[in-house]
């Protein structure tokens, strides 16, 4: 499914295919015709794509994935994720049906298609990931469903061919008490029936809306939805438990080994790339190491907790600096600035010590020595959360990392009242997401938390999409969206969005 583009394939590697056989073979490898809007992904692709749209395919849906898991983590309504999730999908994995007659369909489809299997590969690898994965894939196809043209459902439901039987009029008329109460309806109202065995339904049975009998589930029509959705997961089911067993197997190339461990790290957290641009943020006059105290409010925790730490000891120790200087450098602060900024930071230290320890590895960090040359001029990019909640735990005397995940439940949330989170209902929320390790939730739940008001005021106005505030995974954009927030109407358009370049790391 990957094109070759790049000559490090090894040429052992390649299939080698039978004169003969190629001659007389199908031609297996077409491009799909997508005819429904929905899939079921019993087909896997066949096509050859790029790398680059291999990966970021599949970080798109990641994306959708990870924030359809947010707004369950979040106890939003069904109503509520829908609304949500429409800028999202819009944004990263858009789905239009026949009659918007857009010119992409077939591209979009096919990039749902691929990067369902993309994802499929990276988490079929354990039983904890296939879970999760089918869990996430399941609603997003119910609010797919949900929202699909009606014409255009039916004909994909038809397309299906699953095996239910019709209830005959016969067996109705002998069930129709019972049907009846089953559905709660009145005895009169005409209704379709089907049957299927029980277990293909366990959630209609858990929630006592069919009627059980001999083995059977008797699924009035308006359940439709819930039959399919159900037929999807265990469809799915089956074929992640193939996949995973075929997994050893998998004679794929070096190149996808990495990509592959990446995107299933990214179920931590998932990554983002820091943009240029996060730098840029209007009405914010050029920083300075004198302005960081007061900005510092505007930090997430973990900046939070290094800054409160260099203050205390007047030092951090090499993986807090680094964490702090490249978040630093994030928001805009300039390397000479940088340099004073420590430099006065460490103010028990001798400036002979600051230049001959010190400085050089500040310097690095903004790519003004050492590195290669295409690090050369850029240095290393901001980590993201999902890098500083992968990375090993801090040892004695360290502060980096992300507090939500390094510090005791109970100093949390003493750290949480210190910086002013004092409801109690948010603290008992935040103690729940970080025992269950959402510690990227739990972040957000407090940034959501600090801003209510004007978050509130953004969505009332309008002024901000959805995308503006999607959740957050990037220490550098919980600044700057921190920072508009707090400063509305101050001159500034108060618009998180436009990505720049973006710096690799
Ligand atoms: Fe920082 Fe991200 Fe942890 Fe929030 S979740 S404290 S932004 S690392």
């Amino acid at each position: 499914m990957i094109r070759h583009d790049y000559s490090r394939v090894d040429p052992k590697r390649r299939a080698n295919i039978d004169h003969k056989k190629k001659q007389f073979a199908k031609a297996e490898f077409q491009q799909q015709n997508y005819e429904h809007r929905l899939n079921f992904y019993v087909l896997p692709p066949t096509l050859e794509i790029t790398l680059e749209d291999f990966e970021t395919w599949a970080i798109n849906r990641l994306k959708v994935l990870s924030e359809i898991e947010a707004c369950s983590f979040r106890n939003r309504s069904p109503e509520e994720t829908a609304e949500y999730m429409k800028g999202i999908l819009d944004k990263h994995l858009p789905l239009r049906s026949d009659s918007s007659r857009s010119a992409s369909l077939q591209d979009e489809r096919k990039k749902d298609h691929y990067s369902h299997f993309i994802l499929r590969l990276a988490f079929s690898s354990t039983e904890d990931l296939r879970r999760r994965f089918s869990r996430l894939e399941t609603m997003l196809f119910r609010l797919r469903f949900k929202s699909d043209d009606l014409v255009e459902r039916q004909q994909f439901v038809k397309s299906l061919n699953l095996e239910w039987d019709e209830v005959k009029e016969d067996e109705r008329r002998e069930l129709k008490d019972e049907l009846a109460a089953a559905s709660g309806q009145k005895k009169g109202e005409e209704q379709e029936w089907f049957k299927v065995d029980w277990e293909r339904v366990p959630e209609l049975v858990e929630q006592r809306r069919v009627l059980l009998k001999r083995g059977k589930a008797y699924v009035p029509q308006r359940e439709q939805m819930s039959l399919v959705v159900a037929e999807f997961t265990r469809k799915l089911d089956e074929a992640l438990e193939l996949t995973a067993r075929a997994l050893p197997r998998l004679d794929e190339d070096d190149r996808l080994a990495p990509i592959l461990a990446h995107l299933s790290q990214s179920f931590t957290a998932p990554d983002a790339a820091y943009s240029t641009s996060d730098a840029n943020i209007d009405g914010l006059s050029a920083i300075t190491a004198s302005s960081i105290d007061s900005l510092s409010q505007n930090f997430p925790l973990c900046m939070r907790n290094l800054h409160s730490n260099l203050r205390e000891n007047s030092h951090l120790k090499h993986h807090g600096r680094l964490q702090y200087t490249l978040f630093l450098k994030g928001i805009g602060l300039s390397m000479d600035e940088c340099l004073l900024f420590w430099r006065r930071s460490f103010k028990l230290m001798t400036d002979d010590k600051f230049q001959k320890e010190y400085k050089y590895n500040i310097r690095h960090s903004y790519g003004d020595v050492g590195g290669d040359a295409n690090r050369r001029g850029r240095g290393y990019t901001p980590y993201s959360c999902q890098k500083i909640l992968t990375e090993p735990l801090p040892g004695p005397g360290q502060t980096h990392g992300c507090p939500y995940r390094t510090f005791t439940p109970d100093n949390l949330l003493t750290m949480l009242q210190r910086v002013g989170v004092n409801e109690r209902d948010v603290l008992k929320t935040v103690r729940e997401d970080v025992g269950k390790q959402r510690y990227h939730v739990a972040c957000n739940r407090v940034f959501e938390w600090s801003h209510k008001r004007e978050i509130k005021k953004v969505r009332d106005e309008g002024s901000w999409g959805v995308a503006d505030l999607d959740t957050i995974v990037h220490p550098n954009t919980y600044f700057k969206r921190s920072w508009l927030l707090k400063h509305l109407g101050e001159g500034n358009a108060g618009v998180v969005g436009g990505r720049g370049e973006k710096m690799e790391e």
